[in-house]
C-alpha cells in the first residue's frame, strides 16, 4: 500500500504542529506507522491522500453514527450555513435541539450547550461544586471526561496510550480533590467517602469507552448510586461517547439507574464541534444567568454545529430499530474476528453496546483499568497496522472503542473478519 503521500504531509505538519496532529491519538504513536492523512469521507469509507479507501471504524472517534457525508445532516449543515455562520445570539435550533434531548433523557429537564465534551464535563463538575457546596470529586480509574486539569488523572486512552496518566503542567493543587476509585468496585468507592466528606459529585462513564470497551455491571451502578445518595454526592453519568452510540434513551435507559447530571457530546452534534450538559430543573437552576454558577461560550450553540446536530438526532429518532441493528452488526464483526482468532491460538475479549464495540488480545475478562493494561499491545499494533494495510481503519490504540456506523454493511463486515482471519494467520506464522 502506497503512503507517501500521507508521509510527506505527516512530515510537513510535524514541522508545524507538535507532533504533526491535533489531538495526540491520532499520532499512531502506539501502534507505529505514519498516520494516513484523509482527503475525504464517503459513507463507511474513507480516502487518504494517495488514494487509498478504507472502511472507517473510527468514524471521527464516535460522532458520524450515519458515516460520513450523510445527505439530511450535509443539506441542513449548509442550509444553516447560508444564513449566517454565528451570531452569538439565540437561535430556535437552540431550542429545538433541547427539547429533542430533554424528551430523550428522563434526567434531563434542562440543557446547555457547549463546544467540546471537554467543556461540558468541565462545566458539569462545576455546576456539581456549586450545587452542593464541596470541592472534592470522584473519578474513575480508566475513564476519560475530556483534559481540563482536575480530570487529567488516569484518564484512559490517549493519556495511557502516552504513559502520562496525570499531564505535567497540572499542578497538584488542582488535583488534590480528585479522589480516584476502581472500576466495577463499589468498596474502593466506599474507601472515597470514607476518606473524605468533602465530596460533591462522583462521575462515570456508565458504558466505559476510553480504556477499550467496558461496560459498568448494572448492579455495581445500582450500589454506586445509592453510595451517593446516601451522602448527598450528586452522579454524573458522562456519556460524551455513549450518548445516542448505545441506545437512543441513555445509559439510564439499559441499566435503571439515574444519574443527576448528563454530559453529552459526539454523536449530539453530527460531526460539529457540540457538547452538552443537563440535569434537573433544581440543578440546572444554579447556573448562570438563573443561578451563580458562572459558565459561557462565544460559540455555544452556534446555529451551523446546532443544524447537524438536530438533523442527525432527528433521524436517530426516528430509526428506533437502528441500533439494534447496529449492535448485531457490532457483534458479529467481533465475534467472527474473535473465532477467527481462536482458530489461531489467539484469546481475544469482546463486547458491544449499541454501535459500539470493544475487544482485547488478553487471556482473562476485562472489568477495569488494570485489567485492560493486562492486554497484548505488540500483537494489537500488529492487528492494527495489518488491518489499515488491507484497508480497513481501526481506532490506533488498544484503549479505544470502535463504532459501527449505519453505511458499514453486512458485507463489510464479513470482508473485515475474512481479512482478520488472513491477519492473525500471517501474525502467528511470523
Ligand atoms: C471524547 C470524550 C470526552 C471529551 O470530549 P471532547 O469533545 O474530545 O473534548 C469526554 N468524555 C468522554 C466519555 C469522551 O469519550
Amino acid at each position: 500500500m502506497n503512503k507517501e503521500a500521507s508521509t510527506q504531509a505527516f512530515q510537513q505538519a510535524q514541522n508545524l504542529i507538535p507532533g504533526g496532529v491535533n489531538s495526540p491519538v491520532r499520532a499512531f504513536k502506539s501502534v507505529g506507522g505514519t498516520p494516513i492523512f484523509i482527503a475525504e469521507g464517503e459513507g463507511a469509507y474513507l480516502k487518504d491522500v494517495d488514494g487509498n479507501k478504507y472502511v472507517d471504524f473510527v468514524q471521527s472517534w464516535g460522532p458520524l453514527i450515519f458515516g460520513h457525508r450523510d445527505e439530511s445532516i450535509e443539506s441542513a449543515v449548509i442550509d444553516a450555513v447560508k444564513h449566517g455562520l454565528s451570531f452569538g445570539a439565540p437561535t430556535q435550533a437552540e431550542t429545538d435541539l433541547a427539547s429533542l434531548v430533554v424528551d430523550t433523557f428522563d434526567s434531563i429537564d434542562k440543557i446547555r450547550f457547549v463546544s467540546s465534551g471537554t467543556e461540558a464535563v468541565m462545566s458539569a463538575i462545576r455546576l456539581a461544586r456549586g450545587f452542593t457546596g464541596r470541592d472534592d470529586i470522584v473519578k474513575f480509574t480508566g475513564c476519560y471526561h475530556g483534559h481540563s486539569d482536575s480530570l487529567l488523572v488516569e484518564a484512559g486512552s490517549g493519556a495511557v496510550t502516552f504513559g502520562n496518566p496525570s499531564s505535567p503542567g497540572v499542578p497538584a493543587d488542582f488535583t488534590k480533590h480528585t479522589l480516584l476509585a476502581t472500576y466495577n468496585d463499589i468498596e474502593s468507592l466506599k474507601k472515597c467517602f470514607a476518606d473524605s466528606n468533602d465530596i460533591s459529585c462522583v462521575i462515570i462513564e456508565p458504558i466505559a469507552g476510553n480504556m477499550g470497551l467496558v461496560p459498568a455491571d448494572k448492579e455495581f451502578l445500582y450500589e454506586l448510586k445509592k453510595v451517593c445518595q446516601e451522602n448527598g454526592a450528586l452522579l454524573i453519568f458522562d456519556e460524551v461517547m455513549s450518548g445516542f452510540r448505545a441506545t437512543f434513551h441513555g445509559a439510564e435507559s439499559i441499566t435503571g439507574v439515574t444519574p443527576d447530571i448528563i454530559t453529552l457530546g459526539k454523536v449530539i452534534g453530527g460531526g460539529m464541534p457540540v457538547g452538552a450538559f443537563g440535569a434537573r430543573a433544581e440543578i440546572m437552576a444554579k447556573l448562570s444567568p438563573e443561578g451563580p454558577v458562572y459558565q459561557a461560550g462565544t460559540l455555544s450553540g452556534n446555529p451551523v454545529a446546532m443544524a447537524a446536530g438536530l438533523a442527525s438526532l432527528k433521524k436517530l429518532k426516528a430509526n428506533p430499530k437502528l441500533y439494534s441493528v447496529l449492535e448485531s452488526r457490532a457483534k458479529r464483526l467481533v465475534d467472527g474476528m474473535q473465532e477467527e482468532a481462536k482458530k489461531c491460538g489467539i484469546t481475544m475479549q469482546t463486547d458491544v453496546r449499541g454501535s459500539m464495540f470493544g475487544f482485547f488480545f488478553n487471556e482473562n475478562e476485562v472489568k477495569n483499568f488494570a485489567d485492560a493494561c493486562t492486554s497484548d499491545a505488540e500483537l494489537f499494533a500488529k492487528f492494527h497496522s495489518s488491518m489499515l494495510d488491507n484497508g480497513f481503519y481501526f481506532a490506533c490504540s488498544l484503549y479505544e472503542t470502535g463504532f459501527i456506523s449505519t453505511a458499514i454493511t453486512d458485507a463489510m463486515v464479513e470482508d473485515t473478519i475474512k481479512a482478520s482471519a488472513k491477519v492473525f494467520q500471517a501474525i502467528t506464522n511470523g
